[in-house]
């Protein structure tokens, strides 16, 4: 599959079977500035090497199979792979800014409380060529200046290929999007930060957090009982130390679970253990399969977010965007297979 090899990878796997390696660089400007959809399209290269290529390597077919777009522009597409699969894609406009969030999974083995993509446990993981043409897919919509992979998936469920794909969309000779504007969310698979850690890329780091100790945390995501708050936090710290990177807690406000003065302040001690923590703020948007979730009131999050402040924790409480498009959270795939 084109989209899994690496822009550095070509020269040696031409090689590898017998292709010319000169031939590399004439085939990413194909891929990466044309933006080939079919090796066909790249008429530079001959004819018998596009047909090769289109055997070996051949560029992984997407489908758009529904959209759907928000009063604020927010857009939302499901891409349809060739098994019948398929993963949503948000694209988010902002002054100056176009963000993607992309799938690691189709659906999620991780099963949150709160969370539409996990309803229905993880179907399977995608393919690095599959996220890159997520991305593609996105990228047709107008240029993307950041990318969040907080789409349905656990990426670091997901590890080799979301990095691989993450790794090939930040190459300088493929799309050579910046690493700093490449976010990964993770709701705390604590072997990934090490091996994070290790890769020395630049990437941004945000870590779903959702409540202030194990007895709430373990209620709302199973995963707590697997890799509980203190050994999340210590991996979380020995992140910032060897990376000197920041890293972001999310935590999803829910009415009347984890929105009260005293998680506030357990949430602000929990966080200053780690270096350069910040804290975001999501208001929870309400899911179909748990209606007895809600949305807290204003005043509340206000509160809320004025102890965090207080503490000197670096907290944004952030609006949802996409509401009406279905676009909170595996949304529009329930919507098509039925949930
Ligand atoms: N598995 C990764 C990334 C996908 S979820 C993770 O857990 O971080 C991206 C973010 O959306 C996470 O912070 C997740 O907790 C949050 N989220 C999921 N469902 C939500 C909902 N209904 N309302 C608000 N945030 C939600």
């Amino acid at each position: 599959m084109a989209w899994s090899v690496l822009p550095d990878e070509w020269k040696p796997v031409l090689a590898e079977r017998g292709l010319r390696p000169f031939r590399a660089d004439q085939m990413l400007h194909c891929l990466y500035r044309d933006y080939i959809r079919d090796w066909n399209e790249a008429t530079t290269l001959p004819k018998d090497l596009r047909e090769t290529l289109n055997r070996e390597f051949p560029l992984t077919r997407y489908e758009i199979l529904d959209t759907s777009e928000s009063s604020d522009g927010t857009k939302k597409l499901l891409i349809g792979f060739a098994d019948g699969e398929a993963v949503e894609t948000v694209l988010i406009p902002a002054t100056g800014r176009f963000t993607q969030c992309i799938s690691s999974q189709v659906g999620c083995a991780m099963g949150c409380a709160f969370c539409a993509s996990g309803s229905r446990g993880v179907v399977r993981s995608l393919a690095s060529d599959e996220i890159v043409a997520e991305y593609m897919a996105g990228r047709a919509f107008g240029e993307i200046t950041n990318i969040v992979v907080m789409g349905m998936g656990e990426p670091f469920a997901n590890y080799d290929e979301t990095m691989r794909a993450l790794k090939l969309i930040n190459a300088g000779r493929g799309p050579n999007l910046g690493a700093r504007h490449i976010t990964l969310s993770t709701c705390g698979v604590v072997p990934g930060f090490a091996k994070l850690a290790a890769e020395g890329i630049q990437f941004e780091l945000s870590v779903s957090l959702h409540a202030p100790n194990d007895k709430l945390r373990s209620q709302l995501m199973p995963v707590n009982r697997k890799w509980p708050i203190d050994e999340l936090l210590d991996a979380c710290a020995d992140y910032t130390r060897k990376t000197k990177r920041a890293i972001t807690f999310e935590y999803t406000l829910i009415a009347g679970v984890n929105d009260s003065r005293a998680c506030a302040d357990e949430l602000a001690r929990q966080v200053r253990r780690v270096p350069l923590a910040k804290v975001n703020l999501i208001p929870l948007s309400p899911v179909s399969h748990r209606p007895d979730l809600k949305t807290p009131d204003e005043r509340t999050m206000m509160m809320f977010l004025d102890v965090l402040m207080k503490n000197h924790v670096q907290t944004m409480l952030r609006r949802s965007r996409g509401k009406d498009a279905d676009a909170a959270c595996g949304q529009l795939r329930l919507r098509r297979i039925g949930g």
